[in-house]
């Protein structure tokens, strides 16, 4: 049993001087902190007033409750640790599952990784080298077989992953300081939950394992504690979570702890009960197609694959004896994953895939059934583990409910066909878009209740004493996660359901119809006896199968048209490259415009992508829009640029480090362009400090806008306009501002304006700013780009304050004034755009 959970249980079943069931928790937010209840049992008080009787009250009181510690959860955990807010991680298991499932990890996950104490380099130098994972392979088999065709998805120029001196690498960089990885789920969670341990103000004792949510109470808001806009209110969400192999002192029957969260995460996965018990639906398709997955390790099939230059991250395998698709997780130490086609109710995990049959299908896929002697003897094969899982495509009609107290991310909110590697993905970069939005609530929470608390100095928390309501800020927070997550999630469904398509046009092209199956399997009757109807599946998808026998590699004009048409298909996608890829072709393995191009503002203008698919796949709702990946526009993740970072002041300027423009928020990324987390710069960062007042509460991080700003007179126009972006900032949200000239020697002409550690001044190293910038039909010394926590544009304007309209000019390029909107001068424009990102306005 977990460490975590015992300590907890014996806080929980001592004798009692801790609460019986059915005390108050004390609702101040000092005691509302569970670092506190488990450390120092401070949940004694019971309020006799306490007339909430058809609620039991919680044992445990939290800001912030996790349910699941998946990669999701423990991304969130990570991240909200990052920004010092306190939480508590309940999972169900015991430790992290050891079966594969997800394995390719995308750019934007990997730029997100990077900070979480060097995540992202740590996986970019554990993954398997490039050259074992860079290549789709079609094939009768994977040792022995006929190859039909094979796509290298890197031969454009795209990054490598691991190395970074040439040209490919180079080309890669343009626009992203990090690469996309192949690593699988099962080794990710544990390096994930080792950061999350490192990283949480209280170490393990933030997580419960053993704990299984089994119901979810949304307290509403008392008439006199009120409910305001959008249904903000004080309430509360208790959780009830079972405790495996405990029993309550007072009632040995009972093993059931409560938690009373002011936020309930569900990161509990695609069957998750936090959006069953909130009465959340899903729109879209349940069940695709149902498979089973078995993970096996093999030597000896690995270095045979490698030694015939046969590597590749996936093999589709297709012969008589078994159609599947087969994962290369990691060829260095043999081990692999096979999806194989499973048809409930007519198949059975025990009847079909017992460890002896599944090691017989993985003979036949490695070698393309018999042949002749020349099979390759999988004498070190190991079963591992073997699962079902069913493929669907569905979207959850709200991310957000319980008076905006309860958030759906990752697989709880949308499950997608893992044809071109979004579940994962989507789910982490959710967790990222939630995170800052939390901590910008806990912030203005923090700033209600404690005023001294100030980050830009004592005239700018003056000026934000006229903080809102932190409920009101929580819900539109809330609110804004949802608006712009979902159409994210949906637009993520339907690609990957395009993505489905496209894998079966290759079985299609070899005589295999997608619809054959399912025609057979539909038409087998249930009334007839479970063996029989085995017998009837099995036969009939034998049949299909035979297709891919003697006449699909014999020279026969049959075989040799759909050995062609393979072929092609293949060509056509190499032709594509990596991002483009054209009709006709196979899989993809990138999608650049989706995966660093999704846009948050359906509104803004400039360069877009269509979308890839043609069908709404039967979810509902909008899909977010994509751009090109470096576009400049509002409401897109910032373009990727290095800048060369210089000392405060000093002529000449001295060069203290390179940062990415993704990372000007972010206080610890300093790396070298060779992205290997190398710090460059010594000394405390800029932001690094404690916010003063918090230090060891609510945040000793701040949530960080930046301003990165051209050097027009002289800097002081970016430094007026972040003065004035402080002044309107609650306590705990910083703003940095960095100035960006265009060569060293410009650097002289800009004024001191970097005194404090919250400005900075940069040269564009490599031009690229400028480039995104000119490309975007901006002003380089003038233009002014507002940057949130979560590196996407909020506001594109002009240091020329009331010179220009954003309508004008470039501003028409870049559509609209920012995701707070156009208004007034562009000052204006800017304090708005931040201070609606914030929820401070509806
Ligand atoms: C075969 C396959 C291949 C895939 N490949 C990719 C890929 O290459 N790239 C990609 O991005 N995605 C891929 N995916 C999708 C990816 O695996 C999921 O999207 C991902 O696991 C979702 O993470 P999550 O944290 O949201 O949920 P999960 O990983 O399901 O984690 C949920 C956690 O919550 C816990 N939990 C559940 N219920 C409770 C409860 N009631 N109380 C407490 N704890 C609970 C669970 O034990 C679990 O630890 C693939 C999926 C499959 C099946």
């Amino acid at each position: 049993m977990a460490r975590v959970a015992r300590s907890l249980a014996a806080v929980l079943l001592a004798p009692r001087t801790h609460p019986r069931l059915g005390a108050r928790v004390p609702r101040s937010r000092d005691e509302r902190s569970c670092a506190r209840l488990v450390s120092t049992s401070s949940l004694s008080a019971v309020n006799p007033d306490d007339d909430d009787d058809d609620v039991r009250s919680a044992d445990v009181a939290v800001p912030v409750l996790i349910v699941g510690a998946g990669p999701v959860g423990l991304t969130l955990s990570a991240l909200l640790s990052r920004f010092g807010v306190d939480h508590l991680v309940c999972e169900r298991r015991a430790r992290p599952s050891t079966h594969p499932q997800a394995h390719f990890v995308n750019n934007r996950t990997m730029e997100i990784f990077r900070p979480v104490l060097g995540l992202g380099a740590s996986i970019a130098r554990s993954q398997p080298p490039l050259e074992h994972w860079r290549r789709f392979v079609y094939c009768t088999g994977m040792a022995r077989g006929v190859e039909l065709g094979r796509v290298d998805h890197f031969d454009d120029g795209t990054h490598d992953g691991t190395h970074h001196d040439d040209d490919d690498d180079r080309h890669h960089r343009e626009v992203s300081p990090a690469s996309v990885a192949h690593f699988g789920q099962h080794r990710l969670v544990p390096e994930l939950l080792q950061r999350a341990y490192a990283l949480h103000p209280r170490g393990r004792d933030g997580f419960i394992t053993g704990a299984t949510l089994t119901d979810v109470v949304t307290r509403s808001p008392t008439a006199s504690e009120g409910a305001s806009e959008g249904g903000a209110g004080k309430g509360r969400v208790t959780a009830r979570l079972a405790l495996a192999g405990f029993n309550r002192a007072d009632d040995p029957n009972d093993s059931t702890l409560s938690v009373d969260a002011d936020v309930l995460v569900a990161a509990d996965g695609a069957n998750s009960r936090v959006r069953d018990s909130s009465l959340v639906r899903m729109t879209g398709t349940p069940a695709m197609q149902h498979l089973v997955n078995v993970h096996f390790t093999s030597q000896t099939l690995a270095s045979q694959l490698v030694s015939d230059d046969r590597a590749a991250m996936l093999y589709f395998v297709f012969n008589p004896d078994v159609v599947a698709v087969v994962v290369a997780h990691d060829l260095r130490n043999g081990e692999f994953v096979a999806q194989i086609p499973f048809f409930p109710p007519h198949q059975s995990l025990e009847r079909d895939f017992s460890r002896r049959q599944c090691a017989a299908l993985l003979e036949a896929a490695a070698n393309g059934g018999t042949n002749g002697g020349n099979e390759c003897a999988l004498d070190d094969l190991e079963v591992r583990s073997v699962r079902a899982w069913t493929m669907s495509a569905e979207v959850a009609d709200r991310f957000v409910t319980g008076n905006s107290r309860v958030v759906l991310c990752g697989d709880a909110a949308h499950r997608f066909p893992p044809a071109g590697g979004f579940g994962m993905n989507t789910g982490i970069q959710d967790a990222h878009a939630l995170a800052w939005r939390i901590a910008t609530w806990r912030a203005v929470e923090a700033a209600t209740t404690r005023p001294e608390t100030f980050v830009h100095g004592e005239e700018s928390s003056r000026a934000r004493l006229d903080s809102s309501d932190p409920d009101v800020v929580r819900a539109r927070l809330m609110s804004s996660y949802e608006r712009e997550r979902r159409p994210v999630a949906v637009g993520n469904t339907r690609l990957s359901v395009a993505n489905f398509d496209q894998v079966l046009e290759v079985p299609a092209a070899l005589g295999l119809p997608r619809a054959a199956a399912s025609v057979l399997v539909d038409a087998v009757p249930l009334w007839l006896p479970e063996s029989i109807r085995r017998d009837v599946v099995r036969a009939g998808l034998a049949v299909g199968r035979a297709q891919c026998g003697s006449l699909l590699v014999g020279d026969n004009p049959v075989g040799n048209a759909r050995r062609a048409a393979v072929a092609e298909m293949c060509n056509n996608q190499s032709k594509g490259g990596a991002g483009g890829g054209t009709d006709g072709g196979t899989l993809r393995l990138q999608f650049p415009a989706e995966d660093l191009g999704f846009g948050y503002d359906e509104g803004a203008k400039g360069p877009r992508t269509p979308p890839r698919w043609t069908k709404d796949a039967g979810v509902a709702g909008a899909a977010a829009p994509t751009h090109p990946p470096n576009a400049l526009v509002v409401g897109a993740r910032v373009p990727h640029a290095w800048l060369t970072v210089l000392e405060s002041s000093g002529d000449p300027a001295k060069i203290c480090g390179v940062v990415s423009t993704l990372d000007v928020s972010e206080p610890g990324v300093w790396d070298g362009p060779d992205g290997d987390g190398r710090v460059a710069r010594k000394g405390p960062r800029p932001g690094e400090g404690d916010v003063r007042g918090t230090k060891g509460k609510s945040g000793g991080r701040h949530v960080v806008f930046s301003l990165i700003a051209g050097d027009w007179d002289g800097g002081k126009g970016a430094a007026e306009l972040a003065s004035t972006l402080r002044a309107a900032a609650p306590a705990g949200v910083a703003v940095r501002v960095c100035v960006v000239s265009s060569s060293l020697s410009d650097v002289s002409s800009i004024d001191d304006v970097s005194s404090d550690e919250w400005t900075m001044r940069a040269v564009d190293g490599d031009g690229r700013w400028r480039a995104a910038l000119v490309d975007a039909g901006a002003d380089v010394a003038t233009a002014a780009v507002l940057v949130r926590p979560d590196a996407h544009v909020a506001w594109v304007g002009s240091l020329e304050f009331g010179n220009r309209r954003l309508d004008a000019g470039y501003g028409s390029a870049t559509g609209r004034a920012g995701l707070g909107g156009a208004g007034g001068d562009e000052r204006g424009g800017c304090v708005d755009a931040m201070r609606r990102c914030l929820g401070l306005v509806g």
